[in-house]
């Protein structure tokens, strides 16, 4: 049996960053940039006010004050997206709304609360003049030209994981598309006799496919596309069948059927139409797990060969197995050099143990109290208890060589999800 991280090592070799496509930027969400973007613009083109107010010389503002106002005659009035017609010239200001260009002439802003603009609209009086009701230093709320961006340099570098704010940084430079490395598509197939597909009736004995909904939502979540084959008996030839269905994906994922049953047959194909990489990890949940190439022709009549990740077929096993496994594979192909999920240290709230001298994950439920972590137990750690991944937001681990973690005890706590995020 080999360590997670062995088990990891292997998988990594075994898997290539994939090719660059472009795609709108707004199905690039998640991506890793495969180009530069630069900026063929300057951001904020022109200077322009930050405030809705009055653009002024600042000189005339001299020494103003609610008990010495400055009286000055409005010219013109400037929107966001128009340049002012005339020159600020002394004595004289333009109305101008937040974004529109500062007007020749101008050199500072005053805002609408520091004029006597809401009184003179309360009392009907037109605003030819203004009233100046405080003292402005040159540059007062004036964004400059080139302030976010300027002509010709790069806003975004090649291998930049695609955020919403990368998103709209590439708009603010007017790009429409971006290169890309592609999101892998993964072929996803259950394997079992007593599987029922949802939206079937479940004969006696049977149980509901939930495997491919679980893994092809976590392939979702990680940025791949999930290619969802179906369920297969647990013969060799309906699995070869099967499996021959997703040979033109990046990456193949069964599920079930790789552990030391009469029916456990996938590792045994893997043999046979390929090479196992490697079988059974030390680890609780997840040991029966298999990784290795499967070679032959796809549906399209082209040979290859292409990863396959058997994970097992207990419900929670799978889960835990693909974010271990499954994870940082995805993320290789998409061109993502960073694979950790975010962990906490947390004071447990129950004594783990660990029997056999594999790294134990435990579905833990973790709470931030006074500044520290804490994580309880989700209950029964089962793996076919599918709910407790639902109620945990952690796994806790217990390293392979320490046989408990006692109550009180800190563990290091892989966060699942935030609980800002998911909580309601
Ligand atoms: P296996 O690894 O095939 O021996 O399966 C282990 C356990 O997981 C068995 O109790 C199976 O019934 C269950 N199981 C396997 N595949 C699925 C699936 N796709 N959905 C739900 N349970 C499954
Ligand atoms: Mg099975």
């Amino acid at each position: 049996m080999i360590s997670v991280e062995e088990a990891l090592e292997n998988i990594l070799k075994h898997v290539d960053i994939l090719e660059t496509e472009h795609v709108p930027i707004l199905d690039s969400l998640g991506q890793v940039l495969a180009e530069d973007i630069t900026s063929a613009t300057t951001i904020p083109p022109l200077d322009n006010t930050a405030m809705d107010g009055y653009a002024v010389r600042s000189s005339d503002t001299l020494g103003a004050g609610p008990e010495s106002p400055r009286l000055l005659r409005v010219i013109d009035t400037v929107s966001a997206g128009l340049l002012a017609q005339n020159e600020v010239t002394p004595g004289t200001a333009v109305r101008i709304m937040t974004g529109a260009p500062i007007p020749e002439g101008a050199d500072s802003i005053v805002r609408f609360e520091d004029t006597d603009e809401e009184q003179r609209k309360q009392t009907g009086t037109p605003i030819t003049e203004i009233n100046i009701l405080c003292q402005v230093e040159p540059g007062q709320d004036i964004r400059r030209a080139g302030e976010d961006v300027r002509q010709g340099v790069t806003v975004l570098r090649k291998g930049t994981v695609i955020r919403p704010s990368e998103i709209g940084v590439m708009a603010s430079v007017g790009r429409t598309e971006a290169a890309v490395i592609r999101r892998p598509v993964v072929a996803i197939l259950a394997t079992g006799n007593e599987l029922v597909e949802i939206g079937q009736e479940l004969a006696p004995g049977k149980i509901y496919n939930s495997n491919t909904y679980s893994v092809a939502s976590l392939i979702r979540r990680y940025g791949g596309i999930p290619k969802i084959l179906g369920v297969a008996p647990d013969t060799e030839a309906a699995l070869v069948t099967r499996i021959r269905q997703g040979l033109n994906a990046d990456i193949l994922i069964t599920t079930g059927g790789v552990s030391t049953g009469d029916y456990d047959i996938v590792k045994d194909i893997l043999a046979r139409e390929g090479e196992v990489t490697f079988w059974k990890v030390r680890m609780k949940p997840g040991k029966p797990i298999a990784f290795g190439r499967i070679k032959g022709s796809s549906q399209e009549g082209q040979t290859r060969s292409v990863p396959l990740l058997g994970l097992p077929g207990n419900p929670v096993s799978s889960m835990v197995t693909f974010e271990i496994f499954a994870r940082p594979a995805i993320f290789k192909m998409m061109g993502k050099k960073n694979f950790t999920k975010p962990a906490v240290n947390a004071i447990l709230e129950d004594t783990v143990v660990n029997t056999d001298g594999r790294r134990v994950y435990s579905r833990v439920i973790v709470e931030k109290r006074d500044g520290r972590y804490f994580a309880r137990l989700t209950g029964g750690q089962g793996s076919g208890i599918l709910t407790s991944m639902s109620l945990a937001n952690g796994l806790a681990i217990l390293p392979e060589d320490k046989a408990e973690l006692k109550k009180g005890e800190t563990a290091r706590v892989v966060m699942l999800d935030w609980n800002e995020e998911v909580s309601n």
